[in-house]
């Protein structure tokens, strides 16, 4: 069986991070396994500028960002298209690639694979199940990565820091919200990111405003939401699903020891930023170097 000293599953900020401090530490037996075509993690889908300042001191967009993180891991061990389907304690991997199943093992696994948005189905919303219900996450991948326009007047559910990264993503490409929903009294960002939206966006954010189900045959037609005990319909044609976010920990089984087994950036916790995950990657390197010793 293939084996390594490190195997760093996900090659986002966080991993691709850790994979460049460990080349610079030495440790060259070091595998980076990411799911996707091309490493970089979420910042690939983030068209919006606000990335690298604080690894880099430049503000870049997501993509740019992306590539110069692939350009600092140039010629170390990555390996895409190849997803991590489970984890044992003993350091044995079983993952999927183009050529089919296979297994690795590796002395320290890295634990990088960060965060998703809670989706549709978690959050209990009723109605029907039409095209045009999405995270932030797909509505990115939508317009940046395909330039195309999954509808024209969506409502976004949340208020989070994302939701806005939602409203921006929409602007890219005309698209015009006609609401952002909040369910608590108060939105989620820093205020005066309501104002924001309503009098630079003309976007309305209403709080304590819940979303209780979806209408529509094919496409979205309307969503129904309760404000105050009273029941209303919004006219829109999607919905964006933003925030929520839960570590993407469905692959760490309990108990896995801790000499083996680190994590690192945002699987381990609340929304972190991409500078924040990086610096937590060099950092997990330096650690498995010791574990290592
Ligand atoms: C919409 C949005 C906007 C954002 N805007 C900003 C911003 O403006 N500025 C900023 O600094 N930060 C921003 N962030 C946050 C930033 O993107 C994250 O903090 C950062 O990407 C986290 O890095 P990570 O490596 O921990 O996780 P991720 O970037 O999520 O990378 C994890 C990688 O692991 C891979 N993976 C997961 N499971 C497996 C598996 N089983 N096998 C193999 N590979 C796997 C995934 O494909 C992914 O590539 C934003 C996030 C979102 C969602």
């Amino acid at each position: 069986m293939e084996s390594h000293d490190v195997i760093i599953v996900g090659g986002g900020p966080t991993g691709l991070g850790a994979a460049r401090r460990l080349a610079d530490l030495d440790v060259r037996d070091v595998v980076v396994l990411e799911r996707e075509p091309e490493a970089g993690g979420i910042p690939r889908h983030c068209g919006h500028l606000g990335f690298g300042w604080q690894s880099h001191l430049r503000i870049w967009t997501g993509p740019r960002f992306a590539a110069e993180l692939r350009k600092s891991t140039s010629g170390l061990d990555i390996r895409t298209a190849t997803a991590v389907l489970e984890l044992h304690k003993d350091g044995q991997l079983r993952i999927q690639r183009n050529s089919g199943l296979g297994e690795m093992k590796a002395r320290h696994v890295l634990i990088a694979t960060g965060t998703r948005e809670t989706p549709r189905a978690a959050r209990l919303v009723g109605g029907s199940r039409p095209q045009g219900v999405m995270n932030t996450g797909a509505l990115q991948q939508h317009v940046y990565v395909n330039n195309n326009k999954p509808f024209d007047r969506p409502v976004i559910i949340g208020s989070e820091l994302v939701s806005f990264s939602a409203l921006l993503t929409c602007r890219h490409l005309g698209i015009r919200p006609v609401a952002m929903l909040e369910e608590n009294p108060q939105i989620s960002a820093p205020r005066p990111g309501d104002l924001i939206a309503r009098f630079v966006f003309g976007v309305p954010v209403r709080t304590s405003t819940k979303l209780i189900a979806i209408e529509g045959s094919k496409n979205v037609e309307a969503v129904e939401i309760e404000r105050r005990g009273k029941r209303e319909r919004i006219i829109c044609d999607g919905v964006i699903f933003t925030g929520l976010f839960r570590p993407e920990t469905a692959l760490i089984p309990s108990g896995l020891p801790s000499k083996k087994f680190s994590s690192a950036g945002n699987v381990t916790g609340p929304l972190k930023t991409s500078g924040e995950c990086w610096q937590q990657g060099i950092l997990a390197a330096e650690d498995i170097v010791k574990r290592l010793a």
